[in-house]
């Protein structure tokens, strides 16, 4: 593979999301069925044995196929269109290990959940921690991948942990309502780790 970022940073989610996944599934037990760590740790092991080969868009689309069939409840179809509308802008990138190849994708991977969830901003899901951290990202852009995830990451574990505040409109913990508030939202915990995924593996 032209780039060995992809690889690097799946397998780096899957590290960070193994290590968290109890911290995962102990948010969704409060707001939601304490599924959350599992299904993803599930996921992220499957998607991180996949063979890489030399096209990063494949590899990524493998990726999302993987989620969308294994990772179940919500966050599976949620996190594997992110991944597939991700390859699907890493496909036409010229250069898909520049950072305006990941910014660009990752803005595409936005779009995707934000179409099939129906949610924006402020409504207590994993988009509060993804498009802050793209923001932050995008302030960086052309300094290179180190510099552009780490803003990403930053920002992505900052925005996370304000989603405490804030009462969920959609998904199971908006079930709660007001008492939805007082809990991070495990699917903006999990993007953070993602995130900081792709920081750990631009630095190898
Ligand atoms: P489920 O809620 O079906 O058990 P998970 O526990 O795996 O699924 O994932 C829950 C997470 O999914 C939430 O914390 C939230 O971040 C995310 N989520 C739920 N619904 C949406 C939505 N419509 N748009 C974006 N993210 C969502
Ligand atoms: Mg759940």
């Amino acid at each position: 593979m032209a780039s060995t970022f992809y690889p690097a940073w799946i397998a780096a989610c899957a590290a960070g999301i193994n290590e968290h996944k109890d911290y995962l599934t102990d948010l969704d037990r409060r707001i939601g069925d304490a599924d959350h760590g599992l299904n993803m740790d599930r996921g992220m092991t499957l998607a991180a044995a996949i063979e890489p080969g030399e096209d990063a868009a494949a590899y990524i689309k493998q990726v999302a196929l993987t989620l969308v069939s294994r990772v179940g409840g919500a966050s599976g179809p949620l996190y594997g269109t992110f991944f597939l509308q991700f390859s699907r802008a890493l496909a036409s990138a010229e250069d898909p290990g520049s950072d305006a190849a990941f910014l660009a994708a990752f803005a595409e991977g936005i779009a995707g959940v934000k179409k099939r969830g129906g949610a924006e901003v402020g409504e207590k899901t994993m988009l509060d921690a993804l498009v802050p951290a793209l923001e932050a990202g995008r302030g960086h852009e052309g300094e290179g991948l180190p510099a552009v995830t780490e803003a990403m990451s930053i920002r992505a574990k900052e925005a996370a942990e304000a989603t405490r505040d804030l009462v969920a409109t959609k998904g199971r913990a908006s079930y709660l309502g007001e008492r939805s508030a007082g809990t991070i939202d495990p699917g903006a915990a999990s993007s953070a780790l993602i995130i900081a995924a792709a920081k750990e593996a631009s630095a190898q």
